[in-house]
Order: C-alpha cells, then structure tokens, then sequence
C-alpha cells in the first residue's frame, strides 16, 4: 500500500471521501486545514499569522505547512499508511512533499476527483463554514487553479494519478475511488 494523496477543487466531497477511503484501509488521515484551523485558534503570533491568512482565503506559506508535515512524519511508523488531504497545493510543495517521503522510504500515488467548477461552487454555498462567503470561495477557486492544478498535471505526467469522476453520487464516487486503489500497482 502506498500513501494516498487526495486532489480536488473545494466542494469535490474530497474531505467525506478521504474520510471513508481511510476508514476501508485503515489510513492515518493527515487534513492540512484542519491542522492550519487548530494553530489558528492559539493566541500565538503564527497562530494569528495564520488566521488572518485563512480568513482572506489565502495560502499559508510553504515554510510553515511544510514544517508541520514534517513534524507528522517524523511521529509516525513506517507501516503506518497516510492519505494526505489539502496537501501539495503548489509546486514548491509537491517537491519538499516528494523529498520527504522518500526519505522517510514512502511512496505515494494522487487521487484526483475532478468536478465540474459550477457545481463545486453550489455545493460549498450549501454549507457554513466561516471562510465560506463568495469572495472566499472564490479566492480559494483561484488559489486552485493556478497553483494546485499544475501539481495534478505533474503527478499524471509522472503516471501517479488516479483520476475519478466526482459528479456522481458519494457512494459510486468511493466505490471507484476503492477499484481504483485496489487495482493500482
Ligand atoms: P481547506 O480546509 O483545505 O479548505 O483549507 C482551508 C485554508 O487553509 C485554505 O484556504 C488555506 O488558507 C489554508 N491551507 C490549507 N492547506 C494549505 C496548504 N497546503 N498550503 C497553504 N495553505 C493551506
């Protein structure tokens, strides 16, 4: 089993997907904005930094993302298997992730599950989250596009993408995501 890196615009169901996919192979799920939303709530100064930096719908800087990834990889076990979750977003990241999990002798494939963006944006209207007006989305539509989908090109230029349909209903979208991993060599 390789770890797993998860690709999708916002709204893709990725986080729902991610968590159902762990849960069949037993994955330890690594969620970037979730780790960003906790350091948020310190009253530390990078706590702050990083606040007002998520509120704007902005991207964290590389260093510090990168510092708290490396910080995960160094905790866990070499058996123990990884589905990574709003991490690369940019290039730089992809590199230093690539870097780093071969060091710690991993090997990953990404999972990208492509939709539509008109559909993502009615989707993420739908739920409440605190950055989820229309100027932050659509900053986050933004950031998504120029930096993270040359990141989804690399992996499949480099033959290490899966590409899934996303505009189906979340029960098909994780059967083929399962196929998919289960027949990936
Ligand atoms: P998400 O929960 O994935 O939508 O991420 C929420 C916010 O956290 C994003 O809008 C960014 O501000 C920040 N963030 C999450 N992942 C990253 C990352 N890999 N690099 C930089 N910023 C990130």
């Amino acid at each position: 089993m390789q770890d797993l890196i998860f690709f999708g615009i916002q709204g893709s169901g990725k986080g729902t997907q991610a968590e159902r996919v762990a849960a069949y192979f037993d994955l330890n799920i690594f969620e970037m904005g979730a780790e960003l939303r906790s350091i948020a709530q310190e009253e530390s100064d990078l706590g702050k930094k990083v606040s007002a930096i998520m509120s704007a719908g902005e991207l964290v800087s590389d260093d510090v993302v990168m510092d708290i990834v490396e910080r995960f990889l160094g905790n866990i076990s070499a058996d123990t298997h990884v589905l990574f979750d709003g991490i690369p977003r940019t290039m730089i990241q992809a590199q230093m992730l690539g870097t780093l999990l071969h060091t710690h002798k991993r090997s990953e494939v990404g999972i990208y599950i492509e939709l539509p963006e008109e559909v993502a944006l009615e989707r993420l209207l739908l739920r409440k989250r605190a950055d989820d007006t229309e100027e932050g989305i659509k900053k986050r539509f933004e950031n998504y596009y120029s930096a993270t989908l040359p990141v989804i090109n690399h992996y499949r230029e480099e033959n290490r993408l899966i590409t899934i349909n996303g505009n189906q209903g979340i029960d098909e979208v994780t059967a083929e995501i399962l196929n998919a991993v289960k027949n990936y060599e």
